[in-house]
């Protein structure tokens, strides 16, 4: 069993920017981004596979999850492409040796870092599980992680390898770029990032022992905070029991779920 995930977003990649008032997508060098994003994927995987990695694939989760250039990827790895409603992971019930999440960012209301959001800046402002706020390290990490796949390693700004730090404190991390304000950054050059990057996930397979899965035990306290009064009213969120979410204030909803990511589910 020697399967790898490298999970792929584009904030958190060296030299990504958003246009102010928008997001990586309107971003004046998207085209530069998703080249970027690609050769940092591909950074992560040959260094899994000089690792002893018999298989790689690799997981373009950006949304809607058709953003890389995947001629430049490694011939040997394989590529998930696209998202559904019904769930994040692509999971296709193949065990997995461990996971790498690379151009990640801090979670959303994060000070000064670069892009940071859950999931949807403009539905969210924020997503607390048992009490704690969770970005998209912690739900992604911990979907995988119910499978008992490790989590490895996390490329970032440096506001999101903190964060990566904080749930899973054994993690292998590399700031590709410091965080100034959500529209500044000083960066790493693009060519170091994927030097640090290969040379980081390397460290993480030789400490491969004391790499955990990030799980926690449900059932867990689930609860959304929008930023439009609309959004959380019309907001469909069922609980383990099938009842509807509580309102906790006209912007919150609340609700006990089996797992933390149970939310994303329409009926879950
Ligand atoms: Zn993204």
């Amino acid at each position: 069993m020697k399967r790898f995930m490298v999970a792929v977003d584009l904030e958190g990649v060296a030299c990504a920017l958003p246009q102010p008032g928008g997001s990586v997508e309107d971003s004046f060098n998207i085209e530069f981004v998703r080249g970027q994003a690609t050769r940092e994927a591909n950074a992560a995987a040959r260094a899994l596979f000089a690792g002893g990695a018999e298989e790689v694939v690799v997981w373009d989760n950006h949304g809607r999850g058709c953003s890389l250039n995947y001629r430049e990827l490694d011939s040997r790895v394989e590529i998930a492409i696209g998202a559904t409603v019904e769930r994040r992971i692509p999971d296709e019930g193949r065990p997995l040796a461990g996971l790498v999440l690379i151009g990640y960012h801090a979670m959303e209301g994060t000070p000064q870092a670069v892009m940071a959001h859950t999931f949807s800046s403009v539905t969210y402002q924020g997503i607390a599980i048992n009490g704690e706020n969770w970005g998209e390290l912690a739900f992604d990490a911990c979907a995988v992680g119910d499978h008992g796949c490790p989590i490895l390693f996390v490329s970032s700004d440096d506001a999101g390898c903190r964060e990566a730090r904080h749930f899973f404190p054994w993690v292998e991390t590399v700031a590709t770029k410091r965080s100034l304000a959500f529209t500044r950054i000083v960066s790493l050059h693009p060519d170091a990032a994927v030097e640090r990057i290969y040379a980081g996930v390397r460290r993480a397979l030789e400490r491969y022992d004391e790499m955990e899965p990030f799980v926690v035990p449900g059932p867990v306290r689930c609860e959304i905070r929008y930023k439009r009064l609309d959004a959380a009213q019309h907001a469909h969120l069922v609980d383990r029991e099938g009842k509807a979410f509580a309102f906790l204030d006209p912007f919150t909803r609340f609700g006990m779920l089996d797992r933390p990511w149970g939310f994303m589910l329409p009926d879950a």
